[in-house]
């Protein structure tokens, strides 16, 4: 590329195909200038990120890679057999990472080299025939696709694939992509239905390869790409794993009423087949996924927008099966998730999908990360209770440097570095913000482009000023504004001046404001940042009685370290007393809080026998009768397990 050339427009983790018919299209170069997700992406940008090549190799990650080079020996070190994919997921987030650096700062070049290097090692391990994963290579099964179930070489193929398009989008370079498409030509040879002449009529016990060969196809223009992951997504349901739930095999995802087993699984899958309907305008896979995802959001999904009620084989559970302290909330689930909610909202253009995203971003998906970076949750849980003894490791509810099944540290830093990609989009006529931070963000109106800059302190403040910087048409188009589904009113200001209280008509949740803008233009959306008290779908038996405190797109909750002088489970919140916000500089980096009004009950002198009869089952108050009012304080739940180990919780009984 010559010096006067503009580089290419950057794009993100999906990019749609020239045949694609999705209501809006995400749009290139979008960013994210300071405001809170610019300091969460930092604290990836300068923490997790920079120290992934050094736990991959203490882990034992590169050392499988090297084993498989034949460049070193012993014994393949790690427990699972999908330990490259966390190569591959940290690869992904370092090459989002390259895209935002300058590839001459002494940061571009250190991150560029670790990427060069790793890259080197994965092109290294690769077979002639194009298979890859290491486990396999280091004798560990019976050999390359002998065992679908358990052994997750298409998984990682996915990964691989993801890395090598987030690689190739933002640096140009080809040698990853070519790695990644050699492997998925060897699958291509590989898999196929019986009557196709292929080998193996199969399909890979963790759905991922799926929604990573339609954007490969997206990348190369390869429709084979495209044919081979609908192949696979309607091979699940054939009973090719025994009809197993947990694998997403009982029943065709074109039939399925709910969504079910392995959350991960099955919302990996679902991305997969939002992106099929989107390319191939499958109408049956685009009711599917409309069919599962509301099912899914109304049902079963946690307040912090975590899914997964079953640490048993990390399973969804049953419709409002939404216990608070057993809560699994894998944080990948969160990230798929959103990933799969991206995808509908592209497809439909309707604005749920991203208020389910805001909900998953602030809240199931950064708790899994602490406030510095460093340490990681692999469950995220609504509840600690008091007197929680916790043995550490992976399920732990402490946070954890690194995990034996180090899945879900990679996945925060991918999606974390690839942030601004899940904000704005175009459907040509505008631009549709989905989500709310500062920064810059483009459209296009008849081809021609708009871009609009948004100023704000959210989520701590509900202002929000867009201003547009450039508007190459005289059309009239149209700013869309999501107004979040928690809003209980908003207020609108016109370029002209004009203000609308709470009486602007919405669209589909959406807010338009049509006009010919011209650059320097400006409107302000202020949301209503009153902290509330939210409660739950009577069938959640699990909060049944409770309220949970909210504010914004935030959920709060209590740690035990600002609630000295007793348990957090004898406290009861007094919803008639007001709550308030208060803005802390000094606490978790800056937060606001919430305080709220409320007493601690306790347990009769006699005892507290667990089931006492009705009649005398009361709660006494603690002091001599008279119940003592305390002021509770509630912080983000992002932000908890951030300082002493303690009990949390975010449904507080009302009685
Ligand atoms: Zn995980």
């Amino acid at each position: 590329m010559s010096a006067t050339q503009d580089p290419p427009p950057r794009t993100g983790p999906i990019r749609l195909g020239p045949h694609a018919r999705a209501a809006l299209r995400p749009t290139a170069d979008p960013v994210v200038a300071g405001g809170f997700w610019a300091r969460r992406q930092e604290v990836v940008a300068h923490a997790g990120i920079p120290q992934g090549p050094l736990l991959l190799e203490s882990a034992g990650n590169l050392h499988d890679l090297r084993l498989a080079a034949g460049k070193a020996t012993g014994e393949f070190r790690g427990d699972y057999p999908f330990m490259d994919s966390d190569v591959y997921k940290w690869l992904e987030a370092a090459s989002w990472q390259l895209a935002r650096l300058h590839p001459d700062s002494p940061e571009g070049r250190r991150l560029a080299d670790d990427v060069e290097r790793i890259i080197g090692l994965v092109a290294d391990a690769q077979q002639p025939d194009g298979y890859l994963n290491t486990w396999f290579q280091a004798g560990k099964g019976r050999g390359p696709f002998t065992d679908l179930r358990w052994g997750h070489e298409l998984y990682c193929a996915g990964h691989l694939i993801q890395a090598a398009v987030a690689h190739h989008r933002a640096t140009g370079r080809e040698q990853l992509l070519t790695v990644a498409r050699r492997f998925a030509d060897h699958i291509d040879a590989t898999f196929g239905p019986a009557d196709s002449g292929k080998p193996i009529d199969g399909i890979d016990g963790h759905p991922e390869v799926e929604t990573a060969l339609v954007e490969l196809y997206r990348e190369t223009g390869e429709r084979r790409y495209l044919d081979l992951a609908g192949y696979f997504v309607d091979s699940f349901g054939r009973g090719l794993l025994g009809g197993e739930t947990y694998c997403q095999d009982r029943v065709p995802v074109r039939s399925a009423r709910h969504v079910e087993g392995h959350a991960v699984r099955q919302l990996y899958l679902l991305a997969a087949v939002a992106d099929l309907a989107t390319e191939t305008e499958d109408a049956q896979l685009r009711a599917a996924g409309e069919r599962l995802w509301s099912e899914m959001a109304t049902t079963k999904t946690y307040l912090t927008g975590g899914v997964g009620a079953h640490h048993d084989k990390e399973e969804f559970g049953d419709p409002y099966e939404l216990p608070t302290e057993r809560a699994y909330c894998e944080t990948c689930a969160s990230v798929a998730s959103i990933q799969f909610s991206w995808r509908m909202a592209l497809l439909t253009g309707s604005a749920r999908y991203s208020d389910l995203i805001e909900r998953t971003l602030f809240n199931g998906f950064l708790s899994g990360m602490s406030l510095d970076g460093e340490r990681w949750l692999y469950i995220n849980p609504l509840q600690v209770r008091d007197g929680h003894t916790d043995q550490g490791g992976d399920k732990s509810a402490r946070r954890t440097r690194w995990f034996r099944c180090a899945c879900c540290p990679p996945n925060v830093m991918r999606l974390a570095a690839s942030f601004e990609h899940y904000i704005s989009s175009t459907d040509g006529r505008g631009i549709q913000l989905h989500q709310y931070t500062q920064g810059t963000f483009r459209g296009e109106v008849s081809e021609a482009p708009v871009v609009v800059s948004v100023n704000t302190d959210y989520p701590w403040q509900g202002r929000i000023a867009f201003t547009v910087d450039e508007s190459a048409t005289d059309e009239p188009w149209t700013l869309s504004l999501r107004i979040p589904q928690w809003s209980s009113g908003f207020t609108v200001q016109y370029p002209d001046g004009a203000l609308d209280e709470n009486t602007a008509a919405l669209d589909d949740g959406w807010l338009r404001l049509t006009r010919s803008w011209k650059p320097g233009e400006r409107a302000v959306l202020e949301l209503d940042m009153e902290p509330r008290f939210t409660q739950a779908d009577p069938r959640v038996d699990a909060v049944r009685g409770c309220v949970a405190i909210e504010r914004g797109p935030l959920v709060y909750c209590l740690e035990q370290v600002d609630h000295p002088g007793g348990g957090l489970d004898e406290i009861v919140i007094d919803t008639s007393r007001p709550l308030t916000a208060k803005h802390r500089p000094d606490l978790l980096g800056a937060v606001t809080t919430v305080l709220a009004g409320g007493h601690r009950r306790a347990i009769p002198e006699r005892g507290w026998w667990p089931y006492p009869s009705s009649d005398t089952a009361e709660f006494v108050p603690r002091e001599n009768g008279a119940a003592a009012p305390i002021e509770l304080t509630a912080i983000p739940y992002y932000a908890w397990a951030n300082r002493r180990d303690g009990s949390m919780r975010v449904w507080l009984p009302t009685s």
